[in-house]
């Protein structure tokens, strides 16, 4: 069963062995999204990553989640 651990800019919100949810968390005022993103859990040792800007405070926030 895959799991995704976040590294940066996401907490996860659910995940069930092959899809994860999860919000965005800016790292700079810790702003968390409301409503989440699913995508599939990577596989072992590979990283999802994507870019959000922040809403509240503009920061250009990567996320990495990596896949174990
Ligand atoms: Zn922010």
């Amino acid at each position: 069963m895959k799991q995704g651990t976040p590294t940066a800019g996401a907490v996860i919100a659910n995940q069930n062995g092959s899809q994860m949810s999860y919000c965005n968390k800016c790292e700079k005022c810790g702003e968390t999204s409301r409503s989440s993103n699913t995508v599939s859990i990577p596989s072992k040792g590979n990283k999802y990553t994507n870019n959000f800007r922040c809403m509240k405070c503009g920061n250009q926030q990567r996320v990495e989640i990596i896949g174990y």
